[in-house]
């Protein structure tokens, strides 16, 4: 009985870790509540990713059938260059980063990076090619090493602490009784919300992926700690191909190009400069939000 059991008790025991992790992971995306929809076409192949273009062409999207979001979305992102989507609340724009990690596929049209539709290709691949910094970062109940060098598995102990020095979170670890091996998240040491961020930016460091999607936290960090995670982006950023998902208009003003989202449609896309000489939905909503700051 005893070699019936052995295999049993460590299948029992690898099928709680796959599904602890597979949670961890859900949790990541706030997708707990969503059974996978997508599924890899049969004998698709990898992602090449070359230089890294990326482009969304007349993209629609239903999260239910009756209730269409995005109505035929069309722009590129040309390789190393960041694109920042702007708009109200509600208009589609995180929409548009859960379809291009494909939590979602498209209703219509297609996405494509190098040419390639990723439909086509493997999750896996396509995962790997892209960093994503989500809006509420949940951390792994595991240590903060842990949690940083998630982004690349087997990565060392000077390539984690690196990652964190660029994201700046390396000195608040170091002052923790335990430093790297201080256990966190919701189990743990508890991080501001600004902390949690800066160590998925050190995750998306150390992965080192060659498109990334920033989804901009909703709840407003306080104004310092906003100008410095917005440099650590920047840097970040540099010589990607970036999805900028603003919540608020101060972290899109560098961006190469900026599209403005309204109810699932592009209204208006330039420069911060262009927009605002041209005078449409984008000058308004900056001016909105100058005499907001003002206020
Ligand atoms: P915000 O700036 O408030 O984050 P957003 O522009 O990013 O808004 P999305 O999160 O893309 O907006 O949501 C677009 C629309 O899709 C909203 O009306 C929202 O209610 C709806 N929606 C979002 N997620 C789901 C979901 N999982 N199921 C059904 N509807 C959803």
């Amino acid at each position: 009985l005893i070699q019936l059991y052995m295999p049993l008790n460590f299948l029992g025991v690898l099928y709680r870790e796959i599904k602890q992790s597979l949670t961890d992971l859900d949790k990541v995306f706030g997708l707990l509540e969503r059974e996978r929809e997508v599924a890899d076409a049969p004998g698709a192949p990898e992602l090449a990713v070359r230089q890294g273009v990326l482009r969304f062409e007349d993209v629609h999207f239903a999260y239910d059938a009756n209730r269409p979001i995005l109505h035929g979305v069309s722009f590129e992102i040309p390789a190393g260059q960041t694109v920042a989507v702007v708009g109200a609340s509600g208009a589609g724009k995180s929409t548009l980063a859960r379809l291009l990690y494909r939590f979602y596929d498209v209703s219509g049209g297609r996405i494509t990076i190098d040419g390639q539709d990723i439909r086509q290709v493997t999750q896996g691949s396509l995962r790997r090619a892209i960093g994503i910094v989500p809006q509420d970062t949940v951390l792994f109940n595991d240590t903060v090493g842990y949690n940083i060098a998630y982004g690349r598995p087997g990565a060392g102990r000077d390539a984690v602490e690196a990652a964190a020095r660029a994201a700046h979170i390396h000195d608040f670890i170091a002052a923790t009784p335990k430093g790297y091996d201080t256990v966190v998240g919701e189990r743990g040491l508890k991080l501001s919300g600004g902390e949690k961020q800066r160590v998925a930016i050190a995750r998306t460091l150390l992965k080192n992926p060659p498109i990334l999607i920033f989804d901009e936290a909703t709840s407003a960090l306080d104004s310092a700690n906003e100008r410095a995670i917005q440099a650590e982006l920047k840097s970040a950023a540099q010589g990607k191909t970036a999805l900028v998902i603003a919540h608020r208009l101060s972290t899109v003003v560098d961006a190469h190009n900026i599209v403005v989202l309204d109810g699932g449609r592009v209204v208006e896309s330039g420069s911060h400069t262009e927009l605002l000489a041209y005078g449409g939905k984008y000058a308004e909503m900056w001016r909105l939000q100058q005499a907001g700051d003002q206020a």
